[in-house]
């Protein structure tokens, strides 16, 4: 069977999908985690965590294993006497501060990033930050943001982090200009410039950019496409600024690069035909490559944890490319203005659930008996000792899975787990 991707994005609401809501024990890795993608992308920017040992280890262990060269994040760990309050922590952190900028003249962004002991001793990390700039900008800039969280979901340190850089881009006033929200890898931001180039749309800005320093300019003619569905805070602080919010479903598989790219196509009021012409040798690559997962997906099923914000426009691709069953997606929370136009693209009676009640999730589950289970770290190795496939939701966000070009490479990410327990099975 041929896959047929749909280029027609439906514009009714379907009102018929209960959201099951549940508040009780999650499961979720803090903000400090965007750290990791986060610093290999603004390449001269530095991340620096105020926090404690916890926070230095988990940073390390979630990023430390793939650095080769010095790293671009460190830790200034808060010690006993900082959080008994015994030591001016400011005068400290100036001084950490002061030797990091010394030795490293190639930062030319530093984000004070908070933790959750940061946030205990009520050190402000805003006035820090403005205090650091009246010695060190413009040479470098002083940035700050939370990254802790008991209570948020570990994407959100990407929100955070380019919520902070909203207030300082440069205005860009009537322009009419295209921004790409969302960090992506490199190679798929170089494939999404070119299929721009092709279609005539243009000038188009990448947020984050690759150097921090060069920062998108924002104004009334800037028009916003998201790449990640998790940066609720950055898009109403950037429509704040005057920009305006394309809603659109993401760019993960076929259909959702094409609806994506028609989104900008239809805001630059290119004609159908230059269109189709435009993408059609990327659209026909993916089907192929595409072609020999669906054969291994196809009929599986499906049950997507709560935990990086991807789930709902993951579930639309594995439903509707890949021919899976959804048992539950489950989301830690569903932003509307985000998230509509995925919604509107999920098979009727998709168990969509947002929020975590963690062990009643886990009954579900187990209940269920899916052939993959889509989790964080922390319920992927019980479920594996039980026999269970799972995939890291982390790594979804750690790999380039946007695009034609990585719509195959997706697919893979799922059928390879099922591979795993079929080979573990026989
Ligand atoms: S910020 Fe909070 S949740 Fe994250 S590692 Fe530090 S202490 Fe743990």
């Amino acid at each position: 069977m041929a896959l047929e991707p749909c280029t027609e994005v439906p514009n009714q609401i379907k009102t018929d999908i209960p959201i099951l809501k549940e508040r009780g024990q999650r499961e979720v890795f803090c903000g400090l985690t965007g750290i990791v993608w986060l610093h290999r992308k603004m390449q001269d920017a530095f991340f620096l965590v105020v926090g404690s040992r916890t926070c230095a280890h988990l940073v390390q262990s979630a990023a430390g294993v793939m650095i080769f060269a010095e790293p671009r994040f460190g830790t200034a760990i808060l010690g006993e006497r900082d959080l008994a309050g015994l030591a001016d922590a400011n005068e400290e952190l100036d001084r950490i501060v002061d030797q990091l900028l010394e030795r490293r003249p190639d930062i030319g962004t530093l984000f004070l990033v908070g933790s959750c002991p940061s946030e205990v001793i009520k050190l402000d990390l805003a006035k820090a930050s403005e205090r650091l700039n009246q010695r060190f900008f413009p040479k470098v800039r002083i940035l700050n943001y939370s990254g802790s969280g008991i209570e948020t979901t570990f994407t959100q340190g990407e929100d955070a982090c380019l919520g902070s850089m909203v207030p300082v881009l440069p205005n860009s006033y009537e322009e009419p200009s295209l921004m790409i929200v969302g960090s992506l890898a490199d190679v798929v931001e170089d494939q999404f410039q070119r299929l721009f180039e092709k279609l005539g749309i243009g000038p188009v800005y990448f947020f984050p950019p690759r150097r921090a320093s060069k920062l998108p300019p924002v104004g009334k003619g800037t028009k916003l496409l998201l790449a990640q569905p998790f940066l609720s805070d950055t898009v109403r602080s950037l429509i704040a600024r005057g920009a305006t919010l394309l809603p659109s479903p993401y760019p993960f598989g076929i259909e959702g690069t094409t609806a994506w790219l028609k989104t900008a196509a239809d805001a630059w009021h290119i004609d159908s035909s230059q269109f189709e012409q435009a993408i059609a040798p990327s659209v026909n690559r993916a089907k192929i490559a595409l072609e020999r997962y669906r054969q291994t997906l196809a009929g599986r099923k499906a049950f997507l944890f709560p935990d990086s914000q991807l789930e709902i426009p993951l579930a639309r691709f594995l439903s509707r490319e890949c021919g899976m069953e959804l048992v539950e997606v489950g989301t830690p929370y569903i932003d509307r203005l985000l998230m509509e136009s995925e919604i509107n693209l999920l098979p009727v009676g998709t168990a969509l659930s947002e929020g975590q009640d963690v062990e009643k999730q886990l009954d579900r589950c187990r209940e269920a008996k899916p052939d993959i289970t889509v989790c964080g770290l922390g319920l992927a190795n019980p479920l594996e000792a039980e026999g269970m496939a799972t995939k890291w939701s982390i790594e979804l966000v750690f790999s380039p899975i946007h695009g034609y070009d990585q719509a195959a490479d997706l697919a893979e990410l799922f059928a390879r787990p099922l591979e795993r327990r079929r080979r573990l099975t026989v």
